[in-house]
Parts: structure tokens; sequence; C-alpha cells
């Protein structure tokens, strides 16, 4: 796998363009120049890389527009160290971010294709997450609950429960919520059994499918 010279120039591009779209977080923004989008994309749209939008990877599943994924970390503005879940685990390249982060990651995917995949490009990356989880990321994942925050890189029909439960008290969960289109949500558990919730302009994501709503009749 290759970086040139041309793909960091092209990627200081990209990263002026979304600090020009409102992205302030030094830290995030010198994480997208260090992680090679290119790495990621289907190889047939490689040349696209460094163009501020989604494209296409496997199973009708996208790699998210680096302005969103920008804009996602950004809310989610952790500690390094900290524990996060990531639901959706794609291409791998948001994962990537968190981890660059210093962030210690699971993520979790519901397509075998895009979770077998990700295994093999995370063997040759030097960003390792903890544990890429096969499975439906509306029940989380309980084994390594609480998470510091929780990132949700598909659109969700409303905010499972199973999330909010797996926070540690004074943890976020960023997730965008809505069906045709998404109003990016932050909730942060202030106690127990209360909760903050705060939304921040609109997005387009493919939708988190929920397994069981998926039978094979
Ligand atoms: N972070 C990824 C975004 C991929 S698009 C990237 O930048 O590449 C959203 C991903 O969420 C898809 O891979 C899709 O398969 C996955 N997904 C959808 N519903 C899910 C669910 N219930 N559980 C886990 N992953 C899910």
């Amino acid at each position: 796998m290759t970086d040139t010279s041309k793909d960091r120039g092209l990627r200081k591009q990209l990263v002026s363009l979304i600090k020009s779209k409102g992205i302030k977080d030094s830290k995030v923004l010198n994480a997208m120049l260090n992680v090679p989008r290119h790495w990621f994309m289907d190889p047939s749209l490689n040349v696209f890389a460094y163009d501020d939008k989604a494209y296409p990877i496997a199973a009708d599943q996208t790699i998210s527009q680096p302005y969103t994924v920008a804009f996602q970390t950004e809310l989610l503005k952790l500690k390094s160290g900290d524990k996060v879940l990531e639901i959706g685990t794609g291409s791998g390249y948001q994962t990537s971010i968190l981890i660059e982060l210093g962030y210690k990651v699971y993520t979790v995917e519901r397509q075998k294709i895009l979770f077998n995949k990700s295994q093999l490009i995370f063997r040759r990356l030097k960003w390792k997450p903890k544990k890429i989880i096969f499975g439906d990321g509306y029940n989380g994942f309980p084994d390594d609950a609480p998470y510091n925050g929780i990132i949700v890189t598909a659109g969700a029909p409303y905010i499972p429960k199973n999330l909010l439960k797996q926070l540690v008290v004074g943890g976020k969960l960023i997730i965008p919520v809505g069906v045709h289109n998404q109003k990016m949500t932050r909730v942060i558990r202030t106690s127990e059994n209360e909760f903050d919730k705060e939304t921040f302009g609109n997005f387009r994501f493919v939708p988190l499918i929920e397994d069981n709503n998926s039978l094979n009749l």
C-alpha cells in the first residue's frame, strides 16, 4: 500500500476544505491528514479518495463523506486511551481515524463481506481495533461495556436503548437519527438514569438495519 506525495498533497487540500466547512479541532484535522483514505476505497474509485463525498464500498454500503467523519469525530471528543464503540465498521476508515486519536476502538459490522474485508485490511495497517465484531449494532457490544463514547455511522430510525445503557456516566453517544435523512444527535449520560440530548444539523446516511426486521420468508 503506497502513499505518494501526490496523495498527501490531495489529502492536505481535503483537510483545508473540511476546515473551511467548520471543523476546528486540530487533533481531528491532523488525524484526517495522517490516515490515507485511498487505502479504504474500492480500488476502482481510488482516484476519488480525496473528494469530499461518500462512495460505494461492497454490499451496497458507503465509505462516509470525509466532512461527516470529521464532524462526528469532533462531536465525540474524548481523551486518548478512552474506550469507543463504533457501530458500522464499513470500510474501516472512520475506525482508523478513531484509533489514530488514541482511542481503544471496538467496532461492529453486520455485513459479513465488509466484516471479512475489514479484518484483512486491519491486518495490514498500523491502526488496530481492540475487536472487530460481526453482529447487530442495535445490541451494542455488552461484553466490553461500558464505553466512554459510542459512534454510529448509519442512520438510525430511533436511539437504541442498548447503546445508552453501555455508556459510562459522562459518556457520549453520537448518532444520526432519522429515516430519509438524519439529524446528527449527541446524547450525554449525565447520571445513571439521566441523559442530555442535542442535535446538530442534517446528514444522509445508509440505514442502520435491524436484524430482526429482515426475516427470510
Ligand atoms: N464508518 C463506515 C461507514 C460505513 S456505512 C465508513 O466510513 O466506511 C454504515 C455501515 O453500517 C455499513 O457498513 C453497514 O453495513 C453498517 N450497518 C448497518 N446496520 C448495521 C447494524 N445494525 N449493525 C452493525 N452495522 C450496521
